[in-house]
């Protein structure tokens, strides 16, 4: 893959902490997963003052473990092994699908959750889930949540020298869920998505996880916190449904970019629609087909 780096440096090593070392080290330094991201990024030429890069391939950081109620998977792990028959977690399944093949058999799960770039979908399932990422510096490892992984797009909540080891996909929170994404091209990262986790009993709504992604999204992935707030812990009826989209329309911390193709208020309609199609396909009642 041609990258347009200038590098210096290319490092391999075989533990964690030396990872670091080399990491915290070398000033212009970044780890190197599946590459995929670091294509698209360099060629844009975002990362041109890399000089040093740090190959994480011999960590033996590609690994999924079953823990109670919860699975944690290593950050090396590629995004194609990251699927339902794993979590159990249909919209998981349903968004590592949704990326390009060639890319998915690439990419690894530490290099999407790092990017936070707003469209890379399995990162907007693991904040709707309540996901979690460990950070390691090769000696103290933290747990942080995914809600407060991101300010920036591209400025994760990682200290220098430290790197993703793995995240944790909570498994028992929510019963059903669905990841919906809309894109002008099959092959094409997504221009808005939505994440959605619900856990419903005999049509009560106890608890709801929301969060919207998408490459027209003015920043990283978001969660709807408020809108959760006012539709969990209620029986299930038509009104909810409008409510949920009322406050996506007037909700002022989701902000899409106008362009050539659709301005920023239809987006938000869009995103609206996605809501109203995916929380009555979870709830198992018709569409109002609108
Ligand atoms: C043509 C194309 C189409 C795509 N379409 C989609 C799509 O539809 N949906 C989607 O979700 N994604 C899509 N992607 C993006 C893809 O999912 C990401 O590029 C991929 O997940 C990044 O993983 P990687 O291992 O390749 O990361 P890399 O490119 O190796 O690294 C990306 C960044 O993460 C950092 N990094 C990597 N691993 C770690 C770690 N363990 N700890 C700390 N930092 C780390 C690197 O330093 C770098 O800054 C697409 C990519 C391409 C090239």
């Amino acid at each position: 893959m041609p990258y347009k780096l200038e590098l210096k440096s290319y490092h391999i090593p075989t533990s964690i902490k030396e990872a670091c070392e080399i990491l915290g080290s070398e000033e212009n330094s970044m780890p190197i997963a599946g590459g995929t991201g670091i294509y698209i990024f360099s060629n844009k030429g975002i990362m041109s003052n890399v000089e040093s890069v740090v190959n994480l391939e011999k960590l033996n950081l590609s690994y999924v473990k079953e823990n109670v109620g919860s699975v944690k998977v290593g950050a090396m792990t590629k995004l194609s092994d990251v699927g339902k028959c794993i979590t159990k977690i249909d919209m998981i399944d349903q968004a590592v699908l949704s990326i390009p093949k060639e890319v998915r058999n690439v990419g690894t799960v530490g290099g999407q959750v790092f990017t936070a770039f707003p469209a890379f979908d399995l990162s907007v399932c693991l904040l709707a889930l309540r996901g979690s990422v460990n950070i390691t510096d090769g000696e103290e490892t933290n747990n942080v949540r995914m809600s407060e992984m991101y300010s920036n797009m591209f400025s994760p909540n990682i200290p220098k020298g430290s790197i993703i080891e793995s995240v944790e996909i909570p498994v028992s929170s929510y019963n059903k869920s669905t990841y919906l994404k809309f894109s002008y091209t099959k092959h094409g990262f997504s221009d808005v998505s939505m994440a959605l986790a619900v856990n419903v009993k005999d049509n009560y709504l106890e608890d709801i996880g929301i969060s919207v992604g998408g490459g027209a999204l003015d920043s990283h992935p978001i969660r709807l916190n408020e809108i959760e707030d006012e539709l969990k812990r209620k029986h299930f009826e038509a009104e909810l449904v409008e409510k949920g989209v009322e406050m996506i329309l007037k909700n002022e911390n989701i902000k899409f970019y106008t362009d050539h193709k659709s301005s920023s208020d239809y987006r938000k309609k869009l995103l609206g629609t996605l809501f109203r199609r995916g929380i009555t396909e979870l709830m198992g009642v018709e569409n109002y087909g609108r």
